[in-house]
């Protein structure tokens, strides 16, 4: 009797998938290997077997993962927040549910082309290979979905090193996204990572020969390891957004959108309003509307009280001049990190309902709510005289991060001279924070903005590298 090779073929496909999903529900399959040497050379061999396809084939793979990643969207906002102790639920759902949309594909790979007498040429954008990508805990799923689609329809395979603290959401999430790439005909391992990711691991990920490129997504720490690493890399690192109102605002449309964009997700997205500097004239009406869309307004040894649960203080000594004084450092308390308004209150023994969404304050311009990224719904309001007072101010407590920085006025000029001062990547008028990465604005998503190295709102054309192809006295037709 003849063995038929494709039946064959088939039958041993069904069972390795079957083996892998079952094995995905552990720690390892799906992508997840022991060691960072099977992790990269899987997804090696996977970039080999991608670079075959279609591009027409790439986008069908882009679209099951779409699909995949929009489907889960509940269900890995709940891992998430359970896993991390950060974060609601509800906005983690719009979170995923933007990455899977929004994400661009291969429509984003645009050819530049020249045609004359001498002939055609071209810049295509052709793939890195194996991407090393680093991912934060505050956006654990929505970095995956994000990047993978990117990177994936860039035509490169993607080595994921997760935050160990959303360890099991990540994992989840690489698996989730390959056994769509499978069954949609595309190769297995597109997305690895490690089945316990550590520093360690991702050390040794930047230091491994066959990763090309490095894409951290993180606090300072992490961008400046992947700047040094030797390797091209894009990093996209910590913010800490101003928002300005001035005298002209609409203040009680400015008053809910700061609400609503600081407390989304309870502050955890890097690009969330974290100080408000207000034109004195207008700082009051501001506040009571703050009020009415949900914060809730502390003030006095309240604030002092606040300090001490969720900062860390460390007194140094900074010699000036020829006296010592000293100076104060301060920390964030991870425990508070995303954290909702009512819990944070509770700790300072105030009891509100649960339609708080976050805690607000007046304070002076060197406050550490300020200064420091505290990434959890505690909002400080600072007053100025005038306009170019706030445009100074936010231009130094945003650190020369150039992330982000949003401004409500109905004043152009006031508008361009914060936007030209600030020279953020991202700078959002009249809106919350969120419209600058396509909630309620136009444009598509990223959860990867690259301030340090300039990529600005990563896509797919920032994991590409171009090509030039020149083909003389041929092919102009005109
Ligand atoms: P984090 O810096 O603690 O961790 C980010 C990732 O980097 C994790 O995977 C972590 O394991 C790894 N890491 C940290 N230090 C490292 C080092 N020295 N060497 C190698 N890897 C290292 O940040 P987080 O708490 O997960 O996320 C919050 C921070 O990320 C905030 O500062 C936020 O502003 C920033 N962020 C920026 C963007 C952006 O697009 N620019 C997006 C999300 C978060």
């Amino acid at each position: 009797m003849e063995i038929d090779q494709s039946l064959i073929a088939r039958i041993a496909a069904e069972v390795m998938a079957k083996v892998q999903k079952e094995a995905g529900s552990g720690s390892r399959g799906m992508g997840i290997f022991a060691t960072i040497d099977e992790a990269v050379e899987a997804a090696r061999l996977a970039q080999k077997q991608l670079r075959k396809l279609t591009i027409e084939k790439r986008e069908v793979l882009i679209t099951a993962m779409r699909e995949a990643a929009y489907k889960n969207a509940a269900i890995l906002a709940e891992m998430a927040v359970n896993e991390s102790g950060m974060g609601r639920v509800a906005d983690k759902v719009l979170k995923n549910q933007l990455a899977a949309r929004k994400t661009p594909g291969t429509e984003d790979l645009k050819t530049e082309a020249w045609s004359g007498d001498k002939g055609l040429t071209l810049i295509e954008r052709g793939p890195y290979g194996v991407i090393g990508a680093i991912t934060p805990t505050t956006n654990p799923s929505e970095t995956v979905i994000n990047n993978g689609i990117s990177m994936v329809a860039a035509g490169n395979s993607v080595v994921f090193s997760p935050h160990p603290t959303a360890k099991n959401t990540s994992l989840h999430t690489i698996r989730l996204l390959n056994e769509a790439i499978i069954s949609a005909g595309g190769p297995a391992n597109l997305l690895t990572a490690v089945a316990e990711p550590s520093l360690e691991a991702t050390n040794a990920m930047m230091a491994h020969p066959h990763i090309n490129m490095l894409v951290a997504t993180g606090g300072p720490a992490v961008v400046r390891a992947v700047m040094s690493s030797g390797k091209k890399a894009i990093g996209a690192g910590a913010g800490n957004p101003p928002v300005i109102v001035d005298e002209t605002a609409n203040i009680e449309r400015a008053a809910k959108d700061i609400i609503a964009g600081c407390s989304f997700d309870n502050n955890l997205p890097c690009i969330a309003e974290k100080e408000v500097i207000a034109v004195g004239s207008i700082a009051d009406r501001l506040i009571a509307y703050m009020q009415k869309y949900g914060g809730y307004l502390i003030s006095g040894q309240d604030i002092d009280r606040l300090v001490k649960v969720v900062l860390t203080e460390n007194a140094e000594l900074a010699a000036s001049g020829c006296t010592e004084k000293p100076k104060r450092t301060y920390a964030v308390n991870k425990k508070f990190v995303g954290k909702d308004a009512k819990y944070i209150l509770k700790q300072i023994g105030i009891d509100v309902p649960d339609d708080i969404r976050a805690v607000i304050c007046e304070t002076e311009a060197d406050h550490p709510f300020v200064l420091e990224e505290l990434m959890m719904p505690v909002l400080p309001v600072i007053q100025v005289n005038n306009v170019q007072e706030a445009i100074e101010l936010a231009v130094s407590v945003e650190h020369g991060n150039r992330h982000t920085a949003v401004m409500h006025s109905r004043n152009v000029d006031n508008l361009t001279r914060f936007a030209k001062a600030v020279e953020t990547t991202i700078f959002v008028k009249n809106a919350p924070s969120f419209a600058g990465i396509g909630v309620g604005g136009e444009g598509f998503t990223t959860f990867t903005i690259a301030g340090p190295t300039g990529e600005g709102l990563t896509s797919a054309r920032s994991f590409t590298r171009q090509r030039r192809c020149v083909l003389v006295d041929a092919l102009s037709v005109v």
